[in-house]
């Protein structure tokens, strides 16, 4: 079975449309939450998830618009945009957000938008705070998102500390050591490349592949502007940062 990996699609329709339109055939999507915020589209995002066999997680953006975390916890920019996010979202959105799950264990991954002992709030910025997050889960892998940056963490048992490994060219075999994964985000990547970020999961060969498409930036930020979105949002987009 092949598996799309998205996270932190951020309300970026242009870009996840460049996504779907990029990845090989695939029979499920695993989204690791943060479909909405900061973006122009989230309507259309959270629709356009549901057309496919979906596991979807809740992130703090999404909690956020649904009023389960308070605003005061995001920065002003933040702030606006969840803001209108929240004014905007359809019932039937708001809906299908307040149903996901925060974290869940599927065929043999533990899944959460930010990390295992804090599924929806913890950034796992660091080989350090990773090392942390290895006893929160039981199986081999975990796959989170939340930081927007592409990256594994791959833990050595026997000197108990982990290793941070940028993503490489390569698809990657998966099943010798424990990882933390994050395969980066869709719709606002903060590795300094622009390109819209995703991951594929091979769980017949066990292999991972990071892959990054382009997208028309300049279209969502035409349509941040028609929307009044905040100046630093639109910016950030064009440089990936
Ligand atoms: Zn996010």
């Amino acid at each position: 079975m092949r598996c799309l990996i998205l996270s932190d699609i951020h309300a970026n329709w242009v870009a996840l449309e460049a996504v779907l339109a990029d990845a090989p055939d695939f029979d499920e999507l695993w989204c690791l939450g943060d479909l909405v915020g900061y973006g122009p589209d989230p309507n259309e995002c959270v629709e356009r998830i549901q057309e496919f066999s979906c596991l979807c997680l809740a992130g703090n953006h999404d909690w956020a618009t649904l009023g389960r975390l308070d605003l005061e916890t995001f920065n002003t920019d933040a702030r606006v945009a969840n803001t209108w996010t929240q004014s905007q979202l359809t019932p039937e959105a708001r809906d299908y957000l307040s149903g996901l799950p925060t974290h869940e264990e599927r065929d043999g991954f533990f899944v959460a938008h930010a990390s295992p002992r804090e599924p929806v709030w913890e950034y796992i910025l660091d080989a350090n705070l990773a090392c942390a997050n290895f006893p929160h889960f039981d199986v081999p892998i975990c796959l989170v998102g939340h930081t927007h940056i592409p990256v594994i963490f791959s833990l050595n048992e026997e000197e108990a500390h982990c290793e941070t490994l940028l993503p490489p060219e390569a698809p990657l075999k998966l099943g010798e050591h424990r990882l933390i994964i994050n395969p980066g985000s869709v719709g606002q990547p903060r590795d300094g490349d622009p390109r819209a970020s995703y991951a594929m999961l091979d769980l017949d060969d066990m292999t991972w592949e990071f892959r990054r498409v382009a997208y028309a930036v300049e279209i969502t930020q035409e349509r941040m502007r028609a929307r009044g979105l905040p100046r630093r949002l639109i910016d950030r987009l064009a440089v990936g940062r």
